[in-house]
């Protein structure tokens, strides 16, 4: 591997430390200096002042080739915690997750009844209290809260609004951002890898990770995977271009394509409200309905032709598939997506585009959003939000 240029210590330094740790698992000073291409007295510098904030620890010895053991370095978890709420149609999803990105509380509460008596600041502030008081940790412990809605929903202002009134940091982010981010967390993935999530919801977005951060584009508008046109003349779409892939693979439109097929609106509850009449479709689609499945595997396959071209265009490695739209049927999106991106993919006699599912798929963005709030507090300045 070619030798990169020791980048310079800053904010971001620390970040990219705390990053290789936490992939690490444990990781000695040597090992840091040789990832992350900083030099030793810079790793030693960070490395004091991260132990000093009880960012990371001691945690035991490796043998050495040469000379004395060498001391590991690990993350020390319940150091902070951040908290990120998922603002769905009809509930909010909140979690707490620590310094590793696990999860140390969740809840999911219905927001309608609260929205008809009062704004949305005052419910998710009540949200807020109630959830932390809940909780088994330290208050001064908890950095910020992060918000997360399909892109547009809560506007950034509304963060600076909540910040004010609960007196902590509040983030604001788009699901399928937040959602790579927790992936990212989660996975320990290394920031050498060229990341990318897919996210299906009532839209489809994707979260691209590079060197350990999101990518935002010029005005955090980055990853809009679902108005990536598949047809030139195809199906007209609400932002003004015709063949956005949302218009054939969204569970909006597997919903609608279902309840338009005579058979399965006679089979299925199709009736609910959108995510479980999805639901409804996917589960028969995995137990070998016929109909049910060749519905979702259509949508798998349009979907694959719009990833394939993200992962062309931006050379990926990796890519994970969440949101809520995966938590049934997601191996049915993830074997299309294979076969499509082995036999077309840019890249594929190079390397392998590896593509797994989510663990988590419905809370992925609400623990993105907490993460979120855990990196920002780590270096304050060097990761950005619309809300700041
Ligand atoms: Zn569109």
């Amino acid at each position: 591997m070619a030798r990169r240029e020791a980048p310079a210590a800053g904010p971001g330094s620390r970040a990219l430390v705390v990053d290789v740790v936490r992939s690490a698992t444990a990781i000695s000073r040597v090992e840091l200096a040789e990832v992350t291409g900083l030099t030793q007295p810079s790793i030693s510098g960070i490395v004091r002042d991260l132990i000093t904030d009880g960012v990371i620890h001691e945690t035991g010895s490796a043998d050495s080739v040469r000379g004395a053991p060498r001391k590991l370095l690990a993350i020390n978890p319940a150091n902070r915690f951040g908290i990120g709420f998922q603002l769905g149609p009809e509930t909010v999803t909140c979690v707490a997750i620590d310094l590793t990105g696990g999860v140390v509380g969740r809840e999911v509460v219905p927001l309608g009844d609260d929205l008809r008596h009062a704004g949305l600041e005052d419910v998710l502030r009540a949200r807020f209290e109630d959830f932390t008081a809940g909780l088994d940790l330290p208050r001064d412990r908890i950095e910020g809260l992060a918000i997360v809605a399909p892109a547009a929903r809560v506007p950034a202002d509304r963060g600076v609004v909540l910040a004010e009134r609960l007196g902590i940091p509040v983030l604001v982010e788009n699901d399928g951002a937040a959602a790579a981010l927790g992936e990212f967390w989660t996975r320990r993935v290394s920031r050498d890898q060229s990341f990318g999530s897919v996210y299906l919801s009532t839209g489809i977005g994707a979260g691209l990770v590079f060197s350990g951060a999101l990518f935002r584009g010029a005005s955090f508008d980055a990853g809009e995977l679902g108005h990536l046109s598949i047809a030139y003349d195809g199906r007209p779409c609400p932002c003004g271009n015709r063949g956005c892939v949302e218009r054939y693979a969204s569970i909006a439109a597997t919903v609608e394509a279902a309840r338009a097929h005579p058979g399965l609106a006679a089979r299925l509850r199709l009736d609910d409200p959108l995510f479980s009449a999805y639901d409804a479709v996917a589960r028969a689609a995995v137990n070998g309905d016929p109909e049910a499945f060749a519905l979702v595997d259509a949508a798998a396959g349009y979907l694959a032709v719009a990833v394939t071209s993200m992962v062309n265009l931006l050379d990926l490695g990796r890519l994970v598939l969440t949101g809520p739209g995966m938590a049934v049927a997601g191996s049915i999106y993830a074997r299309r997506l294979r076969a499509h991106l082995s036999e077309t993919a840019h890249a594929r006699h190079r390397h392998e585009v590896t593509v797994e599912l989510s663990a988590q798929p419905r809370d992925a963005a609400a623990i993105g959003a907490a993460a979120l709030v855990v990196q920002a507090s780590i270096a304050p300045g060097h990761t950005q939000s619309p809300s700041r």
